[in-house]
C-alpha cells in the first residue's frame, strides 16, 4: 500500500504543472556540479535550487527543474559548479605586502621585511584597506569563506560582513606589543571584545589567535584556551612552520611544538585550527586526528618561504580534517585557492616521487569540504547539499581558450581552471562577484587607496632600512629564532631590535650621519647593555625598538612591529608592565643618559641630537 500510495504521490509530481512547482531564489544549471558529498556525487548536467540562502535543491538538471521555480535561473553548460572554496589559513590585510619580499626564509623574511614593514603600515585604517583589497581577490577567485588572522580583527570582520563574505577570524594574542594591543593581557581582552561583539553574527565566527608556541608563554596558551572555551569560539593558531621553529620550541619547552600544544593541554576543549604543520612527528600526527585539530596546509607559502613539505598524506590517511590555505599575500603572493589546489597536488606527487599520493579529487576536497571541516563548519559549509548554505562558485565557461575540451571535472578544477576562470561566487545565495564584476566591494576604490598605503609604507622603509657592517655581540637570552638582534641604522635613526635565540646574534649598523653615535651605542650594547639587559630582555616580548629621528631622540621599546613610543624622560602610562618601564629606564640610560649616567666617556661629538627634547 505504502508503494502505491508513494507512486501516486511521484506521479502528482511529474504532472504537476509549473503553478504547482516550489518558488526558489535562484537555480543555478551547470555542465557538471561537483556536490563533494560524501558519495562524491556529480551531476552532469546538474542544478542548484536555492532558497532564503540554502540551498533547497541540487540533482540533475531536469529533478531540479521539475520542482522549482526560480525567480532567476543561471545557465553554464560549459562550467563546473562546485561549493564556495574554503581558505584555511589567510592573513588578509597582508595583501598590501603583495611582492614585497622573496628569496628569504621565515625568520629573515620576517624580521628583514614584514616586522618592519609592520610597523610602519599597521594600522586599523591600512588594516580595512588591505582587507578589502584581499576580500575582492577571495570573490573574483571563488573563496567564499577564509580562516583569518592578523590585528584589528574587528576591522576584518566589518569589512567581511559589508562584503557578504564568510570569515573565522580570529583577534591575534602574541607575546610582545603588537600595533593592536601593547601586551598579552590587552590583547586577550580585545579578544574577548571580539568574541562578545560576533557571537550571533550569521557571517563571522569568531576566534582567538594565539600567533604560535615559540611567541607565547604557556601561562598564555592556556588563556587562549580558556577564553575560546568560554566563548565556544575556535582557537587559531601557527604550529610546526619551520624547522627551525621546531628546534627553538624542543630547545625551550622540551617538546616539539605539536607535542607542547598538547602537553599543556592546547588541544583539550573546542577546536582548534593549526596553520602550516609541515614538520609533525608520527605522534604529533597522531595527536591532531586524536584531538580533532584541524589543519590548514599551505603549500604555496611552505614553497616560497622553504619551509618544507607538510605530510599531507599520512595527515588524511590519519583521519586528520586538512583544508587549504594560502597564508598572507607576502608569503604567495595571491589569494587565489584555485593555485593552491594545483600546487598541493603536484607538490605531494613530485615529493613523494608518486603520481598517486595526491590526485585531483583530494585536492579539490581539502580546498572545500576538507577546510569546512578543519573550521568546525562542516555541516554548514563545504558541500552542495540540501540544507547547506548557498556558497557556491560557477568555474569556466564562455568557450574561453584553454579551458575546453574539460575532460574529468575533478581535474579541471585542479589542473586546469584558474582563479581568473570563475564566472560567478555566491555566498549564503548572495551574487558577490559575477562576470567580471565584484558586486560588493568598491574594488578600484580599495586598489587606489592600496597603492597609497603601499606608498606610504616603502616611503617610511626606505627611510629607515640599511645594514652596511656589522659586528658581533654575545647574547644568551633565548629569543623565538625568527628575529634576528640587529642594529639597523640610517642618517634619520636607528633601530635595535634584540631577538635572536643562541648563544650569538648580530648587529649590524649603517654608517650615515650619525656614525659614530651609532658606533657607540652598539659598542655600549655590546659591551654592557645587552648584559646589564640580558635578565629582563629574555623574551620575544621584550623586544626593543630604538629610534633617533634627527629633530630629537624617540625611544621605542616593544615589538617592532609596534612598539611603545616613549619619549626621554617621559612618563610610561599606567598599565604598562613593570618590565617595560625597567628596559625603557635602563635604555634611556644607555643611549640618552648624561655621560655619567653612560658610564663613561662624553657623548660622540657628532650626535648632533636634542638629548632632552621632546617629539
Ligand atoms: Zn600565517
Amino acid at each position: 500500500l505504502n508503494a502505491i500510495f508513494l507512486y501516486y504521490l511521484y506521479s502528482l509530481v511529474l504532472l504537476a504543472g509549473p503553478q504547482d512547482l516550489s518558488p526558489a531564489d535562484t537555480l543555478l544549471v551547470a555542465g557538471h556540479v561537483l556536490t563533494m558529498d560524501e558519495s562524491w556525487t556529480v551531476h552532469s548536467p546538474g542544478a542548484v535550487a536555492v532558497k532564503d540562502g540554502v540551498v533547497a535543491a541540487v540533482g540533475p538538471e531536469a529533478v531540479v527543474r521539475g520542482r522549482f521555480a526560480a525567480r532567476a535561473t543561471i545557465e553554464a553548460r560549459d562550467a563546473v559548479l562546485l561549493p564556495g572554496l574554503v581558505n584555511a589559513h589567510t592573513h588578509a590585510p597582508m595583501t598590501l605586502f603583495r611582492g614585497f619580499a622573496d628569496g628569504l626564509p621565515l625568520e629573515a623574511w620576517l624580521t628583514t621585511k614584514i616586522f618592519p614593514a609592520e610597523s610602519c603600515g599597521v594600522t586599523e585604517e591600512s588594516v580595512r584597506c588591505g582587507t578589502r583589497v584581499a576580500l575582492a581577490e577571495m570573490a573574483r577567485t571563488g573563496t567564499t569563506t577564509f580562516c583569518d588572522m592578523y590585528y584589528f580583527e574587528d576591522v576584518v570582520a566589518e569589512e567581511t560582513i559589508r562584503a557578504g563574505l564568510r570569515g573565522v577570524l580570529g583577534s591575534t594574542v602574541i607575546g610582545f606589543p603588537v600595533p593592536d594591543a601593547p601586551d598579552v593581557a590587552a590583547a586577550l581582552a580585545r579578544a574577548e571584545r571580539f568574541l562578545e561583539a560576533h557571537a550571533t553574527s550569521p557571517l563571522v565566527v569568531p576566534a582567538v589567535a594565539p600567533h604560535s608556541t615559540y611567541t607565547l608563554d604557556v601561562e598564555t596558551l592556556k588563556r587562549c584556551r580558556a577564553l575560546a572555551d568560554r566563548f565556544g569560539a575556535p582557537l587559531l593558531i601557527h604550529l610546526s612552520e619551520t624547522k627551525a621553529e621546531v628546534e627553538d620550541v624542543r630547545t625551550r619547552f622540551g617538546r616539539t611544538p605539536i607535542a607542547h600544544a598538547e602537553s599543556i593541554g592546547l588541544f583539550s576543549g573546542g577546536r582548534t585550527v593549526a596553520a602550516h604543520c609541515v614538520h609533525p612527528t608520527a605522534e604529533e600526527i597522531a595527536i591532531l586526528a586524536r584531538r580533532g585539530v584541524g589543519v590548514g596546509h599551505c603549500p604555496e607559502s611552505n614553497m616560497k618561504l622553504g619551509s618544507g613539505v607538510a605530510p599531507v598524506p599520512a595527515l588524511l590517511r590519519a583521519g586528520v580534517a586538512v583544508g587549504l590555505g594560502t597564508d598572507g599575500a607576502a608569503s604567495n603572493d595571491d589569494l587565489d585557492l584555485f593555485e593552491e589546489i594545483d600546487t598541493a597536488a603536484k607538490l605531494q606527487k613530485v615529493a613523494a616521487l608518486d603520481p598517486t599520493a595526491l590526485d585531483a579529487r583530494a585536492a579539490v576536497a581539502m580546498a572545500t569540504i576538507g577546510g569546512a571541516r578543519a573550521l568546525g563548519l562542516g555541516e554548514r559549509i563545504g558541500s552542495i547539499e540540501e540544507g547547506k548554505a548557498a556558497d557556491l562558485v560557477l568555474l569556466g565557461g564562455s568557450g574561453r581558450a584553454g579551458l575546453v575540451p574539460m575532460g574529468d571535472p575533478y581535474s579541471f578544477v585542479a589542473y586546469v581552471a584558474k582563479g581568473s576562470d570563475v564566472k560567478l561566487t555566491m555566498v549564503a545565495g548572495r551574487v558577490v562577484y559575477r562576470d567580471g564584476e565584484t558586486t560588493t566591494v568598491d574594488v578600484a576604490a580599495a586598489a587606489r587607496d592600496a597603492v597609497r598605503w603601499r606608498e606610504r609604507i616603502e616611503a617610511a622603509m626606505s627611510s629607515s632600512g640599511g645594514a652596511e657592517a656589522r659586528i658581533d655581540v654575545t647574547w644568551t637570552g633565548g629569543f623565538a629564532p625568527h628575529v634576528e638582534s640587529r642594529l639597523v641604522a640610517s642618517s634619520r635613526g636607528f633601530v635595535v631590535r634584540l631577538t635572536r635565540g643562541g648563544p650569538s646574534g648580530d648587529v649590524w649598523e649603517k654608517f650615515g650621519a650619525d656614525g659614530a653615535a651609532i658606533r657607540a651605542l652598539a659598542e655600549k650594547l655590546r659591551t654592557s647593555g645587552f648584559e646589564a639587559l640580558g635578565g629582563k630582555l629574555s623574551r620575544p616580548k621584550d623586544m626593543v625598538v630604538m629610534d633617533a629621528p634627527s629633530e630629537s631622540w624617540r625611544l621605542l621599546i616593544g615589538s617592532t612591529t609596534a612598539g611603545l613610543e616613549v619619549e626621554p624622560g617621559g612618563q610610561l602610562g599606567a598599565g604598562y608592565p613593570a618590565w617595560l618601564r625597567e628596559t625603557r629606564d635602563a635604555l634611556s640610560k644607555l643611549a640618552m643618559g648624561t655621560p655619567a649616567e653612560r658610564g663613561e666617556g662624553d657623548p660622540p661629538a657628532d650626535l648632533g641630537v636634542d638629548l632632552a627634547g621632546s617629539r
